[in-house]
């Protein structure tokens, strides 16, 4: 058995039978016990979705290389475990930027496929799968498969949010958009009501990139932040440094005090009811980065990410009801996030972006009033007809599984029956 393994939110952790790492693309693997595989990129998802415990994992980081790259149109081919940080550092030079960026750029683009992982540009952009062209799959007997819409077209909707578990994705071709500067021209904008904050997105038609942040003080004030390229070249391009500041070991810092004190300074920051800036990319996509290990300020318990999507003709009735549900004087969130995503469809059978509001809301783990808590949550994004993010999830139940993601039925069709996860293990009928 090998240490313990967790992901972001340090819950859980569990031991796995073995961990592998490959190296090169033709590195042999063994599909031949009677032991699962679950392929792993950097274990950024929060949950149990890149956890196999007591079975096996394949670490892709190493498979980090830049296979093919056309300027002219953006398209670049890369190995699945390269980051999205390394991409950036190759593509901004040539004037090329990731077409859609999670609030992380230390992921691998294989995690970023199979979560088909938004940011902040979903109303415009959809998400990550959207953009892919193809990608090379590597199944259990051996056989290797270049997906794309035309090719292998079920395997490829099946593996864009496909958690992993339809086999190992090897190579992925996807498009880039172009980027002349690397600043943003953009303006955060107080609101006092999640009506407003509805009003202020409705209105942000013209703008690339918008996401809030909500008080948790009291869940419907907060700051609306949106953006755009800067397209000419009155500023400079510069690239992200990759300076981090360490936190070497759990500090348990969030409590209702220091919570309560970082909502208040976070919204009173901004006096104005309206300030504009030109922020470099990484302060205005990738804040968080700056610290590394930050969420072991959770201290050695871990947390959770309750992320949550539901219909916008579900918003009057549900949503303060759901936020409701789900804060409590004596484990409210550090950092929560509101943002609306637009119409495009996602790929994937599986993806978890649909048209409506989502939140992201963050919970120090306290164990079982907390899970009796997210349950009944998850109970209310039911009825509301949304569902709750896989990538973050380490709880949810199979019946609620089941209701969120109507689709898993056929996914389970092209599932590689080598492949397994401590998620799929919980939700699904073995
Ligand atoms: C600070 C922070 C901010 C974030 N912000 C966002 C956000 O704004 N939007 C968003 O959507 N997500 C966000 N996330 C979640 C994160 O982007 C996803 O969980 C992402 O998938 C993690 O990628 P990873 O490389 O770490 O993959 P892992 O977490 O290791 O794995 C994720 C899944 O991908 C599978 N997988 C990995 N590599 C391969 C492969 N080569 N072949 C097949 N399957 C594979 C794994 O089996 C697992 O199911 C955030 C995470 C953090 C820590």
């Amino acid at each position: 058995m090998t240490d313990f393994v967790s992901s972001f939110g340090n819950y859980p952790k569990v031991q796995h039978n073995n961990i592998y790492y490959l190296n090169w693309l033709d590195d042999d693997i063994n599909f031949s016990d009677n032991i699962s595989i679950l392929p792993y990129g950097l274990g950024k998802s929060y949950g149990d979705s890149c956890l196999n415990s007591n079975n096996n994992l394949i670490v892709t980081r190493n498979l980090n290389r830049l296979i093919e790259f056309d300027n002219e149109n953006g398209q670049l081919t890369v190995e699945s475990g390269i980051t999205l940080e390394e991409c950036l550092e190759f593509l901004i030079p040539r004037g090329w930027f990731l077409p859609v960026t999670p609030g992380t750029k230390l992921i691998t683009v294989g995690g970023a496929l199979a979560n088909d992982v938004h940011g902040k540009n979903h109303h415009k952009a959809g998400s990550f799968g959207n953009h892919v062209l193809g990608f090379e799959l590597l199944r259990s007997d051996g056989t290797l498969l270049w997906c794309s819409e035309e090719i292998n077209s079920d395997l490829f909707f099946a593996s864009i949010g496909g958690i992993g578990l339809t086999g190992l994705i090897t190579k992925i071709k996807f498009r880039n958009i172009r980027c002349n500067s690397t600043y943003i021209q953009s303006e955060s904008i107080k609101f006092k009501s999640l009506e407003e904050f509805l009003d202020l997105s409705n209105e942000s038609e013209n703008f690339e990139y918008s996401v809030s942040w909500l008080d948790t003080n009291n869940l419907h004030s907060g700051i609306f932040s949106r953006g755009n390229f800067i397209r000419d070249d009155s500023y400079p391009s510069i690239l992200h440094s990759r300076k981090k500041i360490n936190i070497p070991f759990n500090l348990d810092f969030i409590n209702p005090l220091t919570v309560k004190t970082f909502n208040t300074l976070y919204y009173s920051k901004q006096f104005e009811k309206k300030s504009k800036n030109i922020i470099h990319y990484d302060s205005f996509f990738y804040p968080l980065d700056k610290i590394n290990n930050w969420n072991k300020f959770y201290g050695k318990k871990g947390f959770l990410q309750y992320q949550f999507v539901i219909p916008f003709e579900s918003v009057n009735k549900y949503l303060s009801k759901i936020l409701k549900s789900i804060t409590s004087f004596t484990n409210s969130s550090f950092l929560t996030v509101i943002k609306t995503f637009g119409q495009i469809k996602s790929k994937g059978l599986m993806s978890f972006p649909m048209e409506g509001v989502t939140v992201a809301i963050d919970f120090k783990f306290t164990g079982f009033n907390l899970l009796k808590r997210l349950d009944y949550a998850d109970k209310l994004v039911a009825e509301a007809g949304g569902r709750v993010y896989i990538a973050k999830d380490a709880r949810m139940s199979q019946k609620a599984f089941m209701s969120f993601y109507p689709n898993h039925i056929h996914f389970s069709k092209f599932i590689d029956n080598k492949f397994s996860s401590d998620f799929w293990r919980r939700v699904s009928i073995l």
